[in-house]
C-alpha cells in the first residue's frame, strides 16, 4: 500500500498552464486508466487559484501539525485541498483516511460527489460521505471522507483520539457553527496526544476559512502557519436602495426582473431566507418573465432539496428563445448555502435583501428559535463577492447605505453564543470532558447557557445531581437526537409503544411531511384531514407514517402525490426509523407496539403518556383568560395555525417554540395535569415554582393523587 500512495499524481501543467496529457496514466486508487471525463475536469481544476499553491501547501502540511488556509470562496479549497493531502501520502487505504468537515449536509453530499468525479472513482468507495442517518463510505476503501462537523463529533464518542484519521480538514471555519467550535475545542485536547512520533501517530489539521479571520485561528492553533490563496476576483459595483424596502421578497423579485430586462448578459444569484419564501419568489419570477423577450430559467436552492434538484443550479444558462433573439439567463434563488458552501460559476449579478435565518437562544426562557434576522457586514461583503468570480459584476443591496453602516453588525456572532447547549454538553460529558468551564473554546458560551443545559440534562435523568453521567445518559448520547427525543425513545417501552414512538421521532427528524402548496392549500388541508388525530400533531404524523408503510412500494409515489405528502421526506423517515431501530437493538431497547391487531391502530393514551414522559419540560397551560402560558417560564404562546389541535385543550406539550410575529408553539399534543405530576414530580416540584394559574391546578392534581394513594 505504501508504494502505491506515492504514485498519485493529480496531473501537472506546463508553462502555459495546459495539462500534459498522458493517456497511460493509471488511477492509483482503482488501478484503472483514467477516463476522458477525468481529463476534462482536470483541465478546469488546474486553473483554480489553489492549484498554484499545491506544492507549498503539501510542504507546509508535512512540516506542521496544524495549518490555516485562507482563500476566497470558489478558489478551490474544498474540492482540491483534501486531494492534495492524499497526494502528500496522508491516507493509507484500509487504515487511515483524510476527513473534510462541512457545516451543511448539502455541501457534504454534493462536494463528495464532485470530488469522486474529479478523482474518477465511485462515490461511496474511495471517496465517501457521512451525514446523520446516512453513511456512504467504506472503511476498507475510503481514503477521503466528507462529513458534517456534527458527525465527526459523534465519531469521536467511539474513537476519542480520532484514530481513523490521519488528517482533518476543517472547512468553512469562518461560519463558526456550533459543531465546528466544539470540534476545534476537542482538537485542542487531541492534538497534543497525537503529535509526530507519538504512539498514536500524527494527526494533521488544516483549518480553512473564506474570510479574513485567519489570525484568530492561527493563534488558537498554537501559531499555526498561514497559507493565503489570493482570489481571482473582479471589481463588484455596489448599489443601495434610496429608501428602506417594506417587503424584501417583493423587492427581490422586482430587482431581479429589472436586471433581466436592462443589464448585459450574466447570471443572477438572489439571497432569500428559507424554502417557502424561495419557492414563492421562484414562482413569481417564472410567471412574470414568461412574456419577456429573453428567457429566464429559475432554480431554487435550499437544504431540503434532493441532490438532483440541487445539481440543476450548475446547468448552463439558456440560449435565445428564437434564432438571433436576446440570450437567456439563469437565476438561482438561494438560502445562505450559496454564500460560501456552494459556488455557482457564471454569476454576475447578486441581489441581497440583507436577511438570513439565524438561530437565537434565550437561556432565561429556554427558547431556541430560527429567526429571520439582518445579516452582518461580513456576510454582505461575502454575498457581493459572489458576483465578481468570472468578470466584473454588480451587487444590488436592498437596503440603504446608511443602514449598511449603522444597523448591520460587523460580523455574525458565533453560533455557540446563540444556541442551547444541551446536546453539546451531553456529547462532551460522553467524551469524558467534565470541566466544561475550563474547556478551551475559541469563544466560550455564556455560563447561564451551560447552566441551563446541565439543568435540562439533570431533569431528564442524563446527569445525576453531582453532574455525573448516568446509565440513562450514556444511552441517550448514543442516539443522534436532541436529548428530549432520545429520552422519549428510551422511556417508550415502558408505555408499550416504542414502535410507534420511533416512527414519530423519525417523522420529526425529516423535513415537513405534509405539503401545502399555496395554489392548492384547500386540497392539501382536505388530504391532511384524513390523517388528523384531533388530540395530537404527533399522532397525525404517526397515522400518515403508518398508512405510507402499509402501501405497496410501487404505489407509494402516487399515494404521496395524491395526499400532498412529501415522498422524499417519507423515504427519509423510513430510513431514519431503520437506523434508530438498529441503535435501539444495540442498546437492548425493546421494540413494542400498542397495535395488537396489526392494522396500524394504536393506543392514543399510551403514546400521549410516553410523549409527556419525554417532553414534560415543554408544556403550556390555558389560562382562564383563554391565553396559553408556558409552564415555569410564563411566556405567552399561541398554538400554530398549522396544528390539528384546535379545540383549545387545557394542557399541551409542544415540540417547538417558533418566534415569528407571534410566539407560536408547533407540533402539539394534548396532555393532562395528572400525568405531568405523576411522570415528572421532580420537575413539577411546587416548592420552588413560580406563581401562576397552572400552579393551582398542579396542587390539585397532587392532592388527587395523594388521596387515591391513601384510599389504596
Ligand atoms: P472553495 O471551497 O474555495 O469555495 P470549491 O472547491 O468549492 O471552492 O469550488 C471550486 C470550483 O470548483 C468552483 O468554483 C466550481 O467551478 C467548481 N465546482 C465545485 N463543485 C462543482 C460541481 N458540483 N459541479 C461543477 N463544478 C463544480
Ligand atoms: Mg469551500
Amino acid at each position: 500500500m505504501s508504494d502505491r500512495r506515492r504514485k498519485i499524481d493529480l496531473g501537472s501543467s506546463d508553462d502555459n498552464g495546459n495539462s500534459k496529457r498522458n493517456k497511460q496514466d493509471v488511477n492509483p486508487w482503482t488501478g484503472a486508466p483514467y477516463s476522458q471525463r477525468y481529463y476534462n475536469i482536470l483541465e478546469k481544476r488546474i486553473k483554480l487559484p489553489v492549484y498554484q499553491f499545491k506544492d507549498e501547501l503539501i510542504a507546509k502540511v508535512l512540516e506542521n501539525q496544524s495549518i490555516v488556509v485562507e482563500g476566497e470562496t470558489g478558489s478551490g479549497k474544498t474540492t482540491q485541498i483534501p486531494q492534495f493531502l492524499l497526494e502528500a501520502g496522508l491516507a493509507t487505504q484500509g487504515e487511515t483516511c483524510v476527513a473534510c468537515t462541512q457545516p451543511r449536509r448539502v455541501a457534504a453530499t454534493s462536494i463528495a460527489q464532485r470530488v469522486a468525479d474529479e478523482m474518477d472513482v465511485q462515490l461511496g468507495s474511495e471517496v465517501g460521505y457521512t451525514i446523520r442517518f446516512e453513511d456512504v463510505s467504506d472503511p476498507h476503501t475510503t481514503v477521503l471522507k466528507f462529513l458534517t462537523d456534527g458527525m465527526l463529533l459523534r465519531e469521536a464518542m467511539h474513537d476519542p483520539l480520532l484514530m481513523r484519521y490521519s488528517a482533518i480538514v476543517l472547512d468553512e471555519c469562518h461560519e463558526r457553527t456550533l459543531a465546528t467550535d466544539v470540534i476545534m475545542g476537542l482538537l485542542m485536547e487531541i492534538l497534543p496526544k497525537r503529535k509526530k512520533g507519538s504512539e498514536h501517530g500524527e494527526l494533521k489539521v488544516v483549518v480553512m476559512s473564506a474570510t479574513l479571520d485567519a489570525e484568530k485561528f492561527q493563534e488558537y492553533f498554537h501559531n499555526a502557519p498561514l497559507l493565503k490563496v489570493p482570489g481571482r476576483t473582479f471589481p463588484v459595483e455596489i448599489f443601495y436602495t434610496a429608501k428602506p424596502e417594506r417587503n424584501y421578497v417583493e423587492a427581490a423579485v422586482r430587482t431581479t426582473l429589472h436586471i433581466h430586462q436592462c443589464e448585459a448578459p450574466g447570471d443572477i444569484l438572489v439571497f432569500l431566507t428559507g424554502e417557502q419564501e424561495i419557492e414563492q419568489a421562484c414562482e413569481e419570477l417564472r410567471e412574470k418573465s414568461r412574456s419577456m423577450d429573453a428567457e429566464l430559467v429559475v432554480y431554487p436552492l435550499y437544504s431540503s432539496l434532493s441532490p438532483e434538484q440541487q445539481r440543476k443550479i450548475f446547468s448552463e444558462a439558456p440560449g435565445p428563445r428564437t434564432p438571433g433573439g436576446p440570450p437567456g439567463r439563469k437565476v438561482v434563488v438561494s438560502t445562505n448555502i450559496a454564500e460560501t458552501s456552494l459556488t455557482i460559476d457564471g454569476i454576475v449579478y447578486v441581489v441581497d435583501p440583507g436577511f438570513s435565518k439565524q438561530k437565537v437562544y434565550n437561556p432565561r426562557i429556554r427558547v431556541e428559535s430560527l429567526l429571520v434576522s439582518p445579516i452582518s457586514r461580513a456576510s454582505a461583503k461575502q454575498r457581493s463577492g459572489r458576483a465578481g468570480r468570472t468578470r466584473p459584476g454588480k451587487c444590488f443591496r436592498l437596503y440603504t447605505e446608511k443602514s449598511f453602516h449603522d444597523d448591520l453588525q460587523e460580523t455574525t456572532y458565533p453560533e455557540i453564543l446563540r444556541s442551547k447547549m444541551s446536546n453539546v454538553v451531553l456529547t462532551l460529558k460522553k467524551l469524558g470532558i467534565d470541566d466544561l468551564v475550563h474547556f478551551d473554546f475559541l469563544d466560550p458560551p455564556a455560563p447561564e447557557t451551560l447552566m441551563r443545559a446541565l439543568e435540562l440534562l439533570n431533569y431528564l435523568g442524563a446527569l445525576d445531581d453531582e453532574g455525573e453521567m448516568t446509565e440513562l445518559g450514556y444511552q441517550m448520547s448514543e442516539l443522534p437526537l436532541d436529548p428530549q427525543l432520545a429520552k422519549l425513545i428510551l422511556v417508550s417501552p415502558d408505555y408499550g409503544c416504542s414502535s410507534e414512538i420511533v416512527s414519530i421521532v423519525a417523522s420529526l427528524s425529516v423535513p415537513q411531511i405534509f405539503l401545502r402548496p399555496r395554489e392548492s392549500a384547500k386540497q392539501a388541508d382536505e388530504a391532511k384531514a384524513q390523517f388528523t388525530h384531533h388530540e395530537s400533531d404527533h399522532l397525525t404524523l404517526l397515522r400518515a407514517y403508518n398508512e405510507y408503510a402499509m402501501i405497496p412500494d410501487k404505489e407509494r409515489k402516487q399515494w404521496c402525490w395524491d395526499n400532498f405528502i412529501s415522498e422524499r421526506s417519507m423515504i427519509s423517515s423510513v430510513n431514519v426509523r431503520n437506523q434508530l431501530l438498529g441503535i435501539m437493538k444495540r442498546l437492548d431497547i425493546q421494540v413494542v407496539s400498542s397495535d395488537i391487531k396489526g392494522d396500524g391502530s394504536f393506543s392514543s393514551v399510551d403514546i400521549r403518556k410516553a410523549l409527556t414522559a419525554g417532553m414534560f419540560m415543554q408544556v403550556a397551560y390555558r389560562q382562564r383568560s383563554g391565553e396559553y402560558l408556558t409552564v415555569k417560564d410564563n411566556q405567552h404562546v399561541y398554538i400554530h395555525p398549522s396544528s390539528v389541535v384546535n379545540n383549545r385543550p387545557e394542557w399541551v406539550i409542544f415540540e417547538e417554540f417558533a418566534l415569528t410575529t407571534k410566539n407560536h408553539i408547533r407540533t402539539v399534543t394534548v396532555t393532562n395535569v395528572d400525568w405531568l405530576v405523576e411522570l415528572a414530580p421532580h420537575y413539577f416540584d411546587l416548592e420552588n415554582f413560580p406563581k401562576c394559574e397552572a400552579k393551582g391546578e398542579l396542587e390539585k392534581a397532587y392532592s388527587r393523587i395523594a388521596q387515591s394513594r391513601s384510599r389504596r
